[in-house]
Formats: C-alpha cells, sequence, structure tokens
C-alpha cells in the first residue's frame, strides 16, 4: 500500500491519464481494472460501484474504485452507451518478473464511434464513426464502421446536408479539426453528437491504400482524419478496413432526414424503436448483415432506373421461386456475421469458435450457388459469380480447429489431433505420462500395502503421492521424500515421479505453446483472405436482403411497380400503406388510388380530420420509396416516374434544433422544398399554415400551391382544412380536387376512408367535435354559428350576426348566487362570445 499521494505508482498514473483527460482511465491494477480522482467518483455513479480511497489515513486520500478485469467489458459499454470515451491501460510486463513500476500503456481508447463490441442486440445496425472538415459552405464528409470495415467518403455542400448525413448514419461521435466553424460543433451537440478532437492528420503509408481512389482534396483530408483518429485510438490491426468509397448523396433518392422520421421508415416516433416502421415491415433478413444493409437500402433508396430493375428483377424470381427462396433462408440462417468475423481476425480477437462459426458460413456458400443455380433466370448470374466459398479457408480451419473449441486460445484443447505430428508426440507424452502415474499408483499400493494410496496433482505442488495419515507407520522409512504435509494425509514425492512430472510439464507447456502458434497460423491465412470474406459478405448480405423483400411482398401482397421511361405519369390503383395496413389488419384498410397523369402535378386533398389524409400521402411515399429500393410496392399496380427527392411537411416535427416555433418550423421545411424540388420531386404538404390565423395561413397556402404549380412542376399532394381552395381547380390547370368521403348516419360520422375525386362539401369538424365527445349544447351552437357563416360567407359579418343572434335569444341565465348551478357550457359561451373584439380572435383561429 502507497504511503503519500505521490507514490511512484500515482505519478505514473497521472502522466498517462494527463494524455486522455477526457477519457474515463481504467488503470489495470492486477486484477481489477482502477479508476482513480474525478474518473472514480464520476465513474462509481455512473456503474453504481463503491467508492472508496486509496491511502485512507493521509490527509488526501485519493478517491478510488474499480472493476474485476472479466467484467470489464460490460463496464466499458455501459460507459460508451452513455456517451463517454474510456482508455484502457494495461500492464505491459508481468508483475512478478518486473524490476521497480510495472510497465504500462493505455492499449485502445474505446469510444462512441469506435465501439466493436456491440451486444448481440445490436448486430442489425451499423455503428458509424464521421468525421467532418468546413472550408466555408464546403464540407469533406467521411465515415466508417469500425467493426464491419466500411469506408466512405463524400463533400457536402450545406450544413443541412452534412446534418442530413448525420442523422440517417445515426452516428453517435464525429471527427473534427479546427477548420469546424463553433456555429457548427454547437449544433451537432445539439444532436447528441460528440465530438472528437483530431487535428494532426498523418496516415501511416501502409493505411494510404485506403484513400487511393479519393482525389478531392477535402475528401483526402478528412479521411486522413478520420483514419489519424481511429489509428491512434484503436492501437490494434485496421487490416480489414476496406479502400474508401466515393458516394455522391445524389445518387440516391434524397430525404432529409425530417422525411424520414416523419414517414417512421426505421424509427418509431412516438417509441424511437423500430417496431411499427417500414423498417420492421420489410426485415426478414436472416443474417445480421443483411438486417445491415437492409437499413442502408432504405436510407438510400435507388434513381437509376437499371439498377432498381436490377434488383426488382432478382426480387421477381424469388417471388415466384417460392421452393427455392425457402431454402435459400435455410441455408442463409446458418450463415454468421461475416462481416463482423473479418473485423476480429483483423483485430486479432478472434478464438476458435469464430473461426468454427467462419467455417460453418463458408460451408453454406457452394449451398448457396447451387440453389440459385435452380433458378430459371440468369438475374442472380452476378451474386452467384460472388459468393466465392474461400475453400482454402474453409480447409484450413476444417483440418486444423477441433469441433468444439473453448473459448480461450492459449490453454490448449483448439488443434485438432493428427494436424502437427509434434503436436501430436506433445500430447502422447503427455498420455503416457498420466498412464505411468496410473502403474505408478497401482504398484504403489501393492508394495505398501496402503489400498488408498493415490496419486494427485495441484498447480502449486506439481504431482504427489498421497498417503493418508493412518496408514503412514507403512510405508516403509525412506521410501519417499516429504513434500507437505496437511491435517489428514502427508505427501511425498521421488526422484522418478519428480523426473516424469517434468516431463509432463514440459510436453504441456510445449503443446499449449505450440497450438497456439498454430492456430495463429490459421488465423494468419484467414487474415490474408479479409477481402475475399468482405466481398462474400457483400454478396451474401445482398441476397439476403432480396430474398426479405420477396418475402415481404408475397405475404403482403405487394406488386412489382413499372417505371415511366419520361414524363411523369403517376397511377397507383389500390394502394395502401402497408404499415398501417398490418397494424389494423386486412379486412380494415382501405385501400386508395393515386391518380396523377402527366398533366396534373398537385392533388389538393380535402375531407374531415381523422379521415386518412395524411395516410394518404404517407402511403405513397412509402410506395415510392420501397419501388426505388427495388421492392415490390403494396397496390394492386403501380406505375410511377422515379423521382429524384421527396420533401415531406407531415405532422408536427418536434424541431431538433430548438428554440424554433411549430409554424417556423413549418415555413423552413416548405422552403426547403420549393427552393430544392423539381418536376421529378415528389412533395408531400400537410395543412400547410394551419399553425397562423385564418386569412395569413389560408393566403400563404394558396401561394404555395401557385408556386408549386406554376414554377416547381413537382408531383404535389397538398392536404387541407381550408374548403376556400377547392375553387383553386378553376385557376390552376395542373390542379385536381380530391376529398376522403365520409357520410353521415343518423347523425353520426362515418368515415369510409375512400378518396374520391372533387372537393368534400363539409368540413365535418364539428362531427369529429362530437365523436370527442363535446357536451351537446356546444356542439349545437356551433352548428347554428356554422349555419349563419355558410349563409353570409363572410366570416367578420357573421361571427358578428352569429353573437348578436345569441344574444337576442339567450338561454336561461342561472342565478349568479348559486355557483353550483352554472353550467359548464354557459361559461364556455360567455368567455367565446363575451366581448366583440376576443370573439374575432379566437374565432379567426378556430
Ligand atoms: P387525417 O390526416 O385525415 O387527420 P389520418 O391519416 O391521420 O387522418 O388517419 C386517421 C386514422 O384513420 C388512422 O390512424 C387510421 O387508423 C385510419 N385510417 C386512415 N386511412 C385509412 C384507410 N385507408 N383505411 C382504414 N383506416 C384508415
Amino acid at each position: 500500500m502507497a504511503k503519500v499521494n505521490q507514490t511512484p505508482m500515482m505519478v505514473q498514473y497521472q502522466k498517462i491519464k494527463d494524455q486522455y483527460p477526457d477519457a474515463f482511465l481504467f488503470y489495470r491494477l492486477g486484477d481489477f481494472y482502477e479508476m482513480f480522482n474525478d474518473d472514480a467518483i464520476k465513474g462509481a455513479q455512473l456503474l453504481e460501484l463503491t467508492l472508496t480511497t486509496r491511502n485512507h489515513s493521509s490527509k488526501n486520500p485519493i478517491p478510488m474504485c474499480g472493476v474485476p478485469h472479466h467484467a470489464v467489458q460490460n463496464y466499458i459499454d455501459i460507459l460508451v452507451d452513455k456517451g463517454y470515451k474510456v482508455a484502457i491501460c494495461e500492464q505491459m510486463e508481468d508483475p512478478k518478473l518486473a524490476k521497480g513500476m510495472v510497465k504500462r500503456e493505455v492499449i485502445q481508447l474505446v469510444t462512441p464511434g469506435t465501439q466493436t463490441d456491440t451486444g448481440a442486440g445490436n448486430a442489425k445496425e451499423n455503428n458509424y464513426l464521421t468525421a467532418l472538415t468546413q472550408a466555408g459552405n464546403k464540407f469533406g464528409f467521411a465515415y466508417a464502421d469500425l467493426s464491419t470495415g466500411e469506408l466512405k467518403v463524400t463533400s457536402l455542400d450545406s450544413f443541412d446536408a452534412v446534418l442530413n448525413e448525420v442523422m440517417s448514419l445515426q452516428t453517435k461521435e464525429t471527427v473534427v479539426d479546427q477548420s469546424v466553424t463553433d456555429d457548427v460543433l454547437e449544433q451537432l451537440k445539439t444532436v447528441g453528437i460528440l465530438i472528437s478532437h483530431q487535428d494532426e492528420a498523418s496516415v501511416k503509408s501502409e493505411l494510404s491504400y485506403l484513400t487511393q481512389d479519393v482525389e478531392a482534396a477535402e475528401q483526402l483530408t478528412v479521411l486522413q482524419h478520420l483514419l489519424t483518429y481511429i489509428v491512434t485510438t484503436q492501437k490494434r490491426s485496421l487490416a480489414h478496413l476496406q479502400r474508401a468509397v466515393i458516394y455522391e448523396p445524389t445518387y440516391f433518392l434524397k430525404m432529409d432526414h425530417y422525411s424520414q422520421r416523419n414517414l417512421e421508415l426505421a424509427q418509431n416516433m412516438r417509441t424511437g424503436k423500430k417496431s411499427g416502421t417500414l423498417l420492421w415491415l420489410l426485415d426478414e433478413t436472416k443474417t445480421a448483415m443483411g438486417g445491415r444493409l437492409l437499413k442502408q437500402w432504405l436510407d438510400r433508396p435507388l434513381v437509376n432506373r437499371k439498377d432498381i430493375l436490377s434488383r426488382q428483377k432478382k426480387v421477381s424470381v424469388l417471388v415466384d421461386q417460392y421452393f427455392e427462396r425457402n431454402s435459400l433462408q435455410e441455408e442463409l440462417t446458418r450463415v454468421y456475421d461475416l462481416e463482423r468475423l473479418a473485423g476480429r481476425v483483423a483485430f486479432g480477437s478472434v478464438n476458435g469458435r469464430d473461426l468454427i462459426q467462419l467455417k460453418t458460413s463458408l460451408q453454406q456458400i457452394p449451398k448457396l450457388q447451387h440453389i440459385l443455380n435452380e433458378l430459371p433466370e440468369t438475374a442472380f448470374s452476378d451474386i452467384y459469380q460472388r459468393l466465392d466459398p474461400i475453400e482454402n479457408v474453409t480447409e484450413a480451419i476444417e483440418s486444423a480447429i477441433v469441433d468444439e473449441p473453448p473459448l480461450s486460445v492459449t490453454d490448449g484443447g483448439v488443434i485438432k489431433d493428427g494436424y502437427d505430428k509434434t503436436l501430436d508426440s506433445y500430447r502422447e507424452a503427455m498420455h503416457n505420462g498420466k498412464q505411468w502415474m496410473a502403474e505408478l499408483e497401482a504398484s504403489e499400493r501393492k508394495i505398501t500395502g496402503i489400498n488408498n494410496l493415490k496419486i494427485g496433482y495441484n498447480r502449486v505442488f506439481g504431482y504427489y503421492i498421497d498417503v493418508t495419515k493412518v496408514n503412514l507407520d507403512k510405508l516403509p522409512e525412506g521410501r519417499y521424500e516429504r513434500k507437505q504435509t496437511l491435517t489428514n494425509s502427508e505427501r511425498f514425492t521421488t526422484p522418478e515421479l519428480k523426473e516424469k512430472e517434468r516431463l509432463i510439464l514440459e510436453a504441456e507447456e510445449k503443446s499449449t505453446d505450440l497450438e497456439y502458434k498454430l492456430f495463429v497460423k490459421v488465423r494468419e491465412l484467414v487474415k490474408a483472405n479479409i477481402q475475399r470474406i468482405q466481398n462474400l459478405a457483400h454478396a451474401v448480405s445482398e441476397l439476403d436482403v432480396l430474398q426479405s423483400f420477396a418475402d415481404v411482398s408475397e405475404k403482403y401482397r405487394f406488386v412489382a411497380p413499372t417505371f415511366t421511361k419520361t414524363g411523369h405519369d403517376l397511377e397507383i390503383v389500390e394502394g395502401r400503406h402497408p404499415v398501417v395496413e398490418k397494424v389494423l389488419g386486412r379486412q380494415t384498410y382501405v385501400p386508395n388510388d393515386v391518380k396523377m397523369p402527366e398533366d396534373t402535378s398537385i392533388l389538393l386533398i380535402t375531407g374531415p380530420n381523422m379521415s386518412g389524409k395524411s395516410t394518404y400521402m404517407r402511403q405513397l411515399a412509402l410506395t415510392v420509396i420501397l419501388a426505388q429500393m427495388g421492392c415490390f410496392v403494396p397496390a394492386k399496380s403501380a406505375k410511377m416516374p422515379i423521382f429524384d427527392q421527396i420533401f415531406t411537411r407531415i405532422g408536427a416535427a418536434d424541431d431538433l434544433i430548438s428554440g424554433e416555433s411549430t409554424f417556423m418550423v413549418e415555413m423552413k421545411e416548405a422552403n426547403e422544398a420549393l427552393s430544392h424540388a423539381t418536376a421529378n420531386s415528389l412533395i408531400l404538404f400537410d395543412e400547410i399554415g394551419r399553425g397562423t390565423a385564418t386569412y395569413d395561413g389560408m393566403a400563404l397556402a394558396q401561394a404555395i400551391i401557385e408556386f408549386v404549380h406554376d414554377r416547381v412542376h413537382a408531383k404535389t399532394l397538398f392536404s387541407t382544412h381550408y374548403h376556400e381552395l377547392t375553387v383553386l381547380d378553376k385557376s390552376l390547370t395542373h390542379l385536381k380536387n380530391v376529398h376522403v368521403g365520409a357520410v353521415e348516419k343518423n347523425g353520426e360520422l362515418v368515415f369510409l376512408h375512400q378518396m374520391q375525386a372533387g372537393p368534400a362539401d363539409k368540413s365535418y369538424g364539428i362531427h369529429v367535435a362530437k365523436l370527442a365527445g363535446l357536451p351537446d349544447s356546444l356542439l349545437k351552437r356551433a352548428d347554428m354559428i356554422l349555419t349563419h357563416l355558410e349563409k353570409t360567407q363572410d366570416q367578420h359579418a357573421t361571427v358578428q350576426v352569429a353573437t348578436e343572434d345569441r344574444t337576442v335569444k339567450p338561454e336561461p341565465q342561472p342565478a349568479a348566487s348559486s355557483p353550483e348551478v352554472i353550467d359548464d357550457e354557459e361559461d364556455t359561451q360567455l368567455s367565446l362570445f363575451g366581448e366583440p373584439e376576443k370573439k374575432l380572435t379566437k374565432a379567426d383561429k378556430v
């Protein structure tokens, strides 16, 4: 135990800690990782550990807490999941052999973006580390997934574009250099991203191949910062990192993250979980890597006709070939996460069981090939080519590694008998030695006449002959050397036994050493094939996503959409919102057409609240996304142009960049659409203008519609509760009215959820209010005001009329002195219509 604060150990600790001021330092001390000082105080709290002190007798005891080394991963995961960094500091030499202070070094800095030991629950999610450099409005942007080796880079020309990337990648950590402005850093922090500074950029020459294809200066710089950060934090082999791929966000259907959220593609708005989303519906993948690729495809639907049709063709084949699809699924179930296995091979953290998983996976590949061969079409020939069984790896593992290896790779038992002659001879020696012991036990029992004489072994004393105390007098004098005395027995040895023991232990040690060497050799061979494994992993993931598309398409009665070659003809017959349909049940869901021929760019949708307007709009967006992912779509038939972008303004987007009113956000999103949409875009505007006063909102809505109509020409669905707007079809030739049907039955409103041509004739607001349970007399009163309003068409005048009307025929007033008989309804009327001024503004906002 140390006596004062500045023991040599604490000096060493502090020196290391100073290099990692923003991380928890896990300092290895024997069987524990210890934290000290502030790390200990905060760590104890976050990890629910007992806070103790080192040298508590001194004036300034050092706060301390620790975690046992075998459970360290759990604790690291907890901290990193909470957004912290952990520096793992190891003993670099055997404390027993060390002269003076044991040498210690940080062997890895685990951060939210570089965590690779993600639990089984996250297998279907990527963990992306992103990086950013900035020059004015130009950004270099790169990202990597360390567990799979994926590396991508691009240039972006606005912060919004950056935000879209980080949001859809769901990154937790971004590496930046000094070029990035404080303003940008603040905004990234607001959306919960951990910022890591990496000002130097020096990539070792052995990693330079990674940036080989990159030319643009900002892309090269950002990659170098990213790689430098990875190298300095990981301090381990990065052999599995794949050469950086340059991607253009414009190669894909563009959607901002608001739209991705609003449409609930991968995240349920209420729960933040996957359940109830399009991803949830689509995910019938059988492998973790397929699951991750599906999410990537969903984030980036295609815009290239040929690529879309190539996927769609494969889906068609698998939809038709039920039997083959089923067998594919069965074989895929046996394929493990090849991408992450490749990562572990590179990191050197692969064990015997991992290799068996790799072998099992590779053994499925010829079977997958065989099934693809059975398919009638050649659609899969490219995937077939890429299904590389990597036989040399399979054979190496098969011949060397036992079928059920232990977790540890250093304690032996990993390598098969017959694989290596020397190993076999050591094993034989061990075996013979043990045989010899058994024989010795038998012969010594005979000679001494002690029947319970035993030969035993323990780690400290080695082999011994055990004679119980009561039998000691039977032992011939000087036969054995005394070794150890226990309560009930004495333990002995002999020169012969010692010699045998030496041979056995030597063989054992040599055997485990050799086994480890042989294991490493197999591992190195696998490592030399990492790229092939990764290429194979890509092919398998694609196959998996395609079979999932086919499975879902058949299960939910999807059809293959067709794409117009030129022009913007859109016709969905009996389209459905697949997720709402799944939740409500097939019987309940009412399919709807969307008909927007070449000359129709805007559908103005009216209808009561809760009738299905926004479901209708989302349904179209999901149909477009599914189609452009290469999947079938939920409809009876579907024809559409290929869209370049989707803009949505649906529902209340609770703005992440706070401090703005909903109306402001709404206008910003509208502006985003109006300024970036093209004639090939899809715009969904749900009740734009609702957030302000009636005339104001209506005027804006009309101006927006006219702008889209005259200048943007994008296919646009515009839902509104302003009935006044429905007359626009007279002046705007490309605008059509549709409405959601509802019928009144015995004074009750029945939603049909059925889209019909033409404008809705009534707003049904009062009926909805009735469904919501508002008092009868209030509803009657609203009905009366509505009748007046409808008669005069002038809101200002009519409200007054309505008020006058009311004051002419007042309801019986209750006595002011008996509060118990004042009814609520009277109260409401008074406050709403008591004084003309107030009443006007209120009415305006209704
Ligand atoms: P609005 O936007 O008109 O207020 P929503 O689109 O939010 O209405 O739909 C309200 C509810 O009506 C949905 O939650 C859903 O349960 C149901 N609904 C919507 N469209 C359909 C449909 N086509 N068939 C059956 N039910 C529907």
